[in-house]
């Protein structure tokens, strides 16, 4: 098979099947998967734990230069894609918290925060061949990058996936709790200044309401093969 483009970014909102499907990518590929959500993940968990007001932006901007934040392979079998250490504690399931998707859109509002992260997220692209997920990679973050793919689905149906997810880890879960939870997500991340959830001009958008993963991950290697040389 011809080789595939270097780095391929695959963005959309919540539940799209960004996570799953790029990281079913990655591997067939051999490429290394980065699911840049958790670095706004790990400063929000970290400012949570700390009482930093989410909404004081000097305090989350220092507070995203000064932490240490390091996503590594798993290193427990508890269904994790990887693990997540800020100044060395491992925050991986804090990640996941109800509170943390409440409070992550708000702390991603911040523009020193994006700066330094997309920082971050820029050296990781250059370190070699990347799938990287997120709201804004194939816009802001990587807008030269090859191949570009955004991801949509109904809010209804994200919200189901959601939801069963948390009821497979064992922990409660309220239907119209995560899908309202999840609306107010998506209004924050595209109606931001700073860098909104929108697709890429040239992005390939693949909407996989009503798919199987399977389905959803031949469309994408579809894609993947018109654009490899
Ligand atoms: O992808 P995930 O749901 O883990 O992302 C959590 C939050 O992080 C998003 O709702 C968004 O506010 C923020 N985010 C972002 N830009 C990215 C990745 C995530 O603003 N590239």
């Amino acid at each position: 098979m011809a080789p595939a483009p270097a780095i391929i970014t695959i963005d959309g909102p919540a539940s799209s099947g960004k996570s799953t499907l790029g990281q079913k990518l990655a591997v067939e590929l051999g490429y290394l998967y980065f699911d840049t959500g958790c670095l706004y993940r790990a400063v929000t968990v970290a400012a949570l734990q700390r009482g930093i007001p989410l909404t004081d932006a000097a305090a989350m901007a220092g507070l995203a230069a000064a932490l240490d934040i390091r996503v590594q392979p798993p290193n427990v079998k508890d269904g994790r894609q990887y693990t997540v250490l800020v100044d060395d504690m491992d925050v991986t399931w804090e990640l996941r918290a109800p509170q943390t998707d409440a409070s992550v859109s708000v702390v991603s509002t911040f523009p020193e925060v994006r700066r330094t992260l997309t920082d971050c997220m820029r050296t990781i692209a250059r370190s070699g061949s990347v799938v990287m997920v997120g709201r804004d990679i194939g816009t802001v973050v990587l807008p030269d990058a090859p191949l570009k793919i955004y991801l949509n689905a109904d809010v209804h149906e994200r919200a189901r996936r959601r939801h069963a997810e948390i009821i497979a880890r064992g922990e409660q879960s309220v239907y119209v709790e995560v899908l309202e939870a999840m609306q107010i997500r998506d209004r924050t991340d595209s109606a931001r200044k700073a860098a909104p959830l929108r697709a890429a001009p040239d992005a390939h958008v693949l909407d996989t309401t009503g798919m199987e993963p399977e389905r959803a991950l031949a469309e994408i290697k579809s894609i993947v093969q018109q654009h490899s040389t």
